[in-house]
This record gives C-alpha cells, structure tokens and sequence, in this order.
C-alpha cells in the first residue's frame, strides 16, 4: 500500500487524481490532502480519506466549523510540512504557480517520489529542482500529459540516445483567429479550453501559449535536452501528447485521448502500468484520425516566444517570465487588462531583468517578488476599462 500525499487537492489535477485513486484503493491510501482557500471542499475531503495531515494555504475564517476532527495546518512552512511527511511513498504536487515551488524543493529534499504537476515549480526553480534532486536522492515523475508522455517513450532509456522531442500544443480556443480579433477576448471566451478541462490559470496559458513555453523550459529541465532540440507543433485534437525521435531515425510517440488520469496513473503506478478499465478508451485510428498538425502562429501569441527566450536565456529570466506571467493572468481575469495586454505587461516586465544566476531559493523568491512588483505597476499601468472592483477581494494573492 502506498501512502500519498496530495497537494493541491481541490484542484482539477488534484480532483483527477483523487477519482484515479478511488478506483485503485487497494493500493493506495492518502495521507496528505492540502488547499488554499476552499476550507469546505478540503474538509469534505478529509472527512472522505481521514488523513493524517491536512493544511490550508489560507486561514480559514472563525465561521469554519470542520467536521473532519483531526490536525489542521496552516502558515508558513506547513506545505513543504506536508510535501515532508514521514511515512509518505509518493508527494502529487498539483499547486498552482510559484508556491508549488517550496514543496517540490523539500519532497526532493526529503527523497521523496514526487509527480509533479506544478509546472512552474520547474520554470521558477530549475537548477535548484535538480540540485534537491541529486543531492536529496528522490525521484521526479513529470504529471503534465506532454512530458508524462516523452518520459513513457523513453521508458528508462538514456537521452543520450533522444535526438529531439517534439511537444504538442492544441493551439487553444483561438487557434484560427486572425490576429486582430484576438483584441475582442474576454475571459469566459479564454476560459473554453477546445480539448482539455482545467483550472483558470493553465486554461488562460493555453489560450495565450505561454502554457506551451513553461513545458518547453520544463522539458529542458526534466530531460536534460537542449533548448534547440525541443520543438513544439499544434495538434489540434490532443491525441498524440508528445514525439521522441532517437538518433536511429525511429520516432515513438504516445496517444491517448485528452485526459490527465492518463498520465496520474502512470505516476502513480510507475514502473508498473496500472490497470484501469474506466479511465478514457485508448486510440483508435478510425474514430480518433486524421492526425493533423500546424506549426504555432509565433507573431499572433508572442508570450510563447517570450517564455522560450526568457528560458533560454536563463538567470532570472526565466522566474521573471512565470511571475509576470501570473500576474498578467489575474489582471486579465480580473478585468484590469485585455487580452493582448498579457503579453506586454510579462515582455514589459522582462526588460528589467537579467542573466544572472539565481543560486539559492531565497533569489528565486526575491526575483519572484520584484518580478511581481513589475508586472503589478505594468498592468496598473495599462488604462484598461473594464475592471470589476469585486475582483480585487478574490484575487489570489501568492
Ligand atoms: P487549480 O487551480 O485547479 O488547483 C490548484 C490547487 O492548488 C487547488 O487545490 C488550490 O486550492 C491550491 N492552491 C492554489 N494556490 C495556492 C497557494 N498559494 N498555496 C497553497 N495552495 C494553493 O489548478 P490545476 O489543477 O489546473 O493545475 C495545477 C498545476 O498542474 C498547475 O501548475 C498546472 O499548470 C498543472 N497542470 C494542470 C493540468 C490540468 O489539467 N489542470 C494539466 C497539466 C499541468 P484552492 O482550491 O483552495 O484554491
């Protein structure tokens, strides 16, 4: 039996992963379940798994009454608490944004099995990921579909055979839109992602292509690869996930329809590929083909762009990139710019930074911190007409 631990519980990735789990109980108990600010799903939850720890981002109001009678956590450290816990086999990290850095650096730390679906953990984090992993002596499973899907390729395989991955995009709801009209996005139209069903915040980088720059950066990061051997294509159906090509010419690819307890449970079970008859039915040619492919429209969604040279130029940049980035999607979110206005409010920001070497998690958090500043001062900058003075209070204010 293995014991897990679940940060993020309340979330899509969070909830996928607790569904994939209640069907495999026989193998796996949770430990852990943690949240922000949803104090009413979390308790249900707990009451669901009886846990031993569970921990809130946020403190909840005296009004909370939880029925579930157990140890509540919250406050500074008690994340990287959880992602710490003895006894825990396997951490799911699926935070959302740069606080999903904290933890992943002490379930490394600790040696824990982490699947990580926090992205930017990765972008934000990137030598110190791999620091805590080689010195910690835990073990990294990618949870994101494309880099789940390159690290089922290779299956163990050396990347010193790989002569290229290529990642898929499904190029978002605004695929086909000519470049003036993307002017016109609201939110609710952002928010209606074609092929996958996910939280605000990726739904928004899907729409935009910056959720394509994160996983190349975090691609570079997971496998080792250099930048110029990472290729990205848009894929509009999101069957195929991801394309390894090894130095013999044979490519592998892996399919499957658009689900995340795909890749959830080849995190959960790996090496060993879990049974599961109720998850999405495999590919099928008939049903599932023409397989077709575009290349990505660079100029009409220049945060891609932005996020593939801020990580190759490395340094700060890259943590300046995902903190703007964050910022930008709450301001658009929350009315204060449009659409087009994300990508100048990350590139405006990004002008302020440098190459320099973050060595330590206190510079990757001072850089996060100014990087926010910027873009705050950017997007308050920007005159746009529509704010919703409501969203100021429900604003995520990590
Ligand atoms: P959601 O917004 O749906 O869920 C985020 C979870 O993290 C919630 O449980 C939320 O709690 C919690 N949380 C948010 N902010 C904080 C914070 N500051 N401190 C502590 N907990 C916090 O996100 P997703 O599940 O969509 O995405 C999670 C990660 O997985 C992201 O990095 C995303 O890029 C990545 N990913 C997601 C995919 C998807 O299909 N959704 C696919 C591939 C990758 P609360 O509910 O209380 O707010």
């Amino acid at each position: 039996m293995k014991r897990v631990a679940i940060l993020g519980a309340t979330g899509s990735v969070g909830e996928a992963t607790l569904q994939v789990i209640r069907r495999h109980t026989d193998r796996f108990r949770v430990g852990v379940l943690t949240a922000n600010r949803r104090w009413e799903a979390l308790d249900a939850l707990a009451l669901e798994w009886d846990p031993e720890f569970v921990v809130l981002g946020t403190e909840p109001p005296d009004s909370f009454a939880p029925r579930w009678s157990g140890e509540w956590r919250t406050g500074p450290g008690a994340l990287e608490d959880a992602a710490r816990t003895r006894g825990v086999d396997l951490v799911l990290n699926a935070l959302v944004g740069f606080a999903g850095l904290g933890p992943t650096l002490a379930a490394l730390g600790a040696g824990k099995r982490l699947a990580l679906a926090n992205k930017e953990s990765l972008v934000a984090g990137g030598e110190l990921v791999v620091r805590a992993l080689r010195e910690g002596g835990g073990e990294l499973l990618p949870v994101d579909s494309e880099h789940s899907a390159v690290h089922q390729c290779l299956d163990g395989r050396p990347v010193s055979e790989v002569a290229r991955i290529t990642l898929t995009a499904s190029g978002g709801p605004f695929r086909t839109w000519p470049a003036p009209r993307l002017a016109e996005v609201q939110p609710a139209d952002a928010l209606s992602h074609p092929t996958w069903s996910m939280g605000s915040k990726i739904t928004i980088d899907s729409a935009t292509l910056a959720n394509k720059a994160l996983e190349v950066i975090e691609a570079h990061i997971l496998f080792g690869l250099p930048y110029e051997r990472i290729d990205v294509v848009v894929h509009p159906t999101s069957i195929i996930h991801s394309v390894v090509e090894f130095h013999d010419g044979s490519s592998l690819a892996q399919l499957g329809r658009p689900s995340m307890e795909i890749p959830i449970l080849w995190a959960l079970g790996y090496p060993e590929r879990l049974e599961d008859r109720r998850v999405e039915p495999g590919f099928d040619p008939l049903r599932d083909g023409p397989l077709e492919f575009e290349p990505v429209r660079e100029d009409a969604f220049p945060l891609f762009r932005a996020g593939v040279a801020a990580g190759r130029a490395g340094g700060e940049f890259p943590v300046a990139f995902n903190a703007a980035n964050e910022v930008a999607v709450e301001s658009f979110l929350s009315g204060r710019i449009g659409f087009q206005e994300l990508a100048e409010v990350v590139i405006h920001t990004l002008e302020q930074f440098s190459s320099r070497p973050v060595g330590s998690v206190e510079d990757a958090r001072q850089v996060d911190a100014r990087a926010r500043n910027a873009a705050r001062e950017s997007a308050g900058g920007m005159g746009f007409g529509n704010a919703d003075p409501r969203a100021e209070e429900s604003e995520n204010t990590e």
